[in-house]
């Protein structure tokens, strides 16, 4: 499960992660992470405990959000020029047998770099 955690400035520089790590015994994938002087957002991935691992973050004043869709597409915008699939490192794109481009949502990490590429607008970020 894709989780969103913004952590305030109060306590950008102390060990959280790693502390949660421990303290659950669940393992904590960090797929993307933007720190700056006064904030820091993190994409996450979580396979178990979800809501221990959540309440645990809450606990110590991380912001959670469960992005249980991190990209929706508008099927009746998409024209399958496969543009999206070029880009996405991830392999959220791929084509079916009949050369549509089929999704998994799953593996999206928002990067948001497919939104602007989409020449129909079809692709939303959560
Ligand atoms: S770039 Fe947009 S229109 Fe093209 S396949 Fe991807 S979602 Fe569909
Ligand atoms: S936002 Fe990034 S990871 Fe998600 S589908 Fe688009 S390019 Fe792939």
């Amino acid at each position: 499960m894709k989780m969103k955690l913004e952590f305030p400035a109060k306590i950008i520089r102390k060990p959280i992660v790693s502390e949660i790590c421990l303290n659950t015994g669940v393992l904590i994938n960090l797929e993307r992470v933007n720190i700056e002087a006064t904030w820091a957002t993190m994409i996450v991935d979580v396979e178990e405990k979800i809501e221990e691992v959540t309440r645990a973050f809450e606990e110590k004043g991380v912001e959670v959000e469960i992005l249980e869709e991190p990209i929706r597409r508008d099927d009746g915008r998409c024209v399958h020029c496969g543009i999206c699939s070029s880009i996405c490192a991830m392999g959220v794109f791929s084509f079916g047998e009949d050369y549509k481009v089929e999704m998994d949502p799953s593996r999206c990490i928002v990067c948001k770099n497919c939104i602007e590429l989409c020449p129909t607008g079809a692709l939303e970020i959560y």
